[in-house]
Order: C-alpha cells, then structure tokens, then sequence
C-alpha cells in the first residue's frame, strides 16, 4: 500500500470501520480495514485501557465521521431519536443510514459519500422526480432516486460499473435498475443491515448522562 493511500485510510483505519474515502479500492479486500487482523474497536497500536468514557465518546465520533455529520447536525438526530417510539439508538443510527448521501453510496451512484455529496449538492440527483440538494435528506420506502442530466448520468453508469465489477452486493432494501440508472428504496432499513459496526448504545448512555 502506498503512502497515499496510507494517509486517506487513516481515518478509517484509527476508528476501525470502513468511511469509503477511496473509491473502488474500498469495496476490495485490499481495504485496509478489511485487511485488519484484529476485531472492531480494538487498537493495538494504543496505549493503556481507555475509560469508559473514552470508549462512549470514541463510538459517538465514530458515527459522525462514517456518515460525515456535524455536531450541530448530529445533536438535532439524536433529538429527534430519542422523541421516537422504541430503541434512540437504533432510531439515530438508521437516521443516519437512511441519509441520502449513504444511500447514493450504497447503490453505487457514488465511489465514496464526498462524491455522493458533492453528486446532490451540484443539483445532479432527483428524489421522486423532484431535484434535490440535500445530502441529509432521509429517504423513504418507495422513493425513486436517478441521475438528472446527461453527464451525470454518464458518471453514475460508469460508478455502478466499477463497483459491479468489484462484485459488490446491494443491500436488500434498495433495488437498482441500470440502464437508465434508477434506485429504488422498497423499505427502510433494519438494524442489521447498517453498513457500519457501531454500538449505538454506548452513544446513547454517554449523551443521557
Ligand atoms: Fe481506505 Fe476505503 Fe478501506 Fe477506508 S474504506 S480504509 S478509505 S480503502
């Protein structure tokens, strides 16, 4: 691994969950993440035991950096978490999972969440055939996500190809139809399904203290 791509898998590689900050190599196994020999939270690079507190506050940062929220923006979340019926952590994190910027992601419209952002914020996505330029936004069942545009959508055939080629498998909630590029959300996703290996409730006990 070169030294590049050292210095962009940092981030990953110190929270020990994959951000997708490289593009195709981040859905290989030459991750660096993926390459890890040792299990998710477990740095063998630090010193001494990290206080429980520590370790609240590393997952809650963990969260933020995976999906590229702000403070401000992940305050509001969690407030609006923990108003909903049921687990507040389960709530945030599929909040956050459901965020459209992770969703282009997920379906490969984008190599990495800054390009998924970068994809809506230039006004280049439609969400039910309206434009949109929030990444934030939360999707629903059955929105319909496409490129809007010859040369975006140029751009997202040539991403689902690349992760095609890379044997990716799409998420179950989310259909994708090629040609022209069209996502589906058929439902909301669950638990298990997240893409990151987060412990939503030590975030949970650390912001209701
Ligand atoms: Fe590097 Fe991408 Fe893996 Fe992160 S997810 S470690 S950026 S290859």
């Amino acid at each position: 691994m070169g030294r590049h791509t050292d210095s962009v898998c940092k981030l990953c590689r110190r929270e020990g969950v994959k951000l997708f900050l490289k593009g195709t190599r981040c859905h290989t196994p030459k991750c660096a993440v993926s390459k890890r020999e040792y299990p998710p939270g477990m740095h063998p690079w630090r010193r001494g035991k990290p206080s429980a507190y520590g370790i609240q506050l590393r997952e809650k940062q963990k969260l933020k950096r995976a999906y590229g929220i702000w403070e401000r923006q992940f305050r509001r979340f969690f407030d609006v978490a923990s108003h909903t019926k049921g687990n507040t952590g389960e709530a945030l994190l599929l909040t956050a999972e459901r965020r459209l910027d992770n969703v282009l992601t997920l379906i490969g419209f984008a190599m990495s969440r800054p390009q998924a952002r970068q994809l809506i914020v230039h006004g280049h996505i439609s969400v039910n055939g309206r434009r949109t330029t929030v990444p934030s936004l939360p999707v629903r069942d059955k929105m319909v996500i496409k490129p809007i545009g010859e040369t975006a959508t140029k751009h997202v055939r040539e991403n689902i190809e690349q992760v095609k080629a890379l044997s990716y498998r799409l998420p179950e909630w989310l259909t994708l139809k090629e040609d022209p590029p069209e996502a589906v959300v058929e439902r909301l996703p669950r638990r298990e399904e997240v893409s990151f290996e987060i412990q939503e409730q030590l975030i949970v006990e650390l912001l209701s203290k």
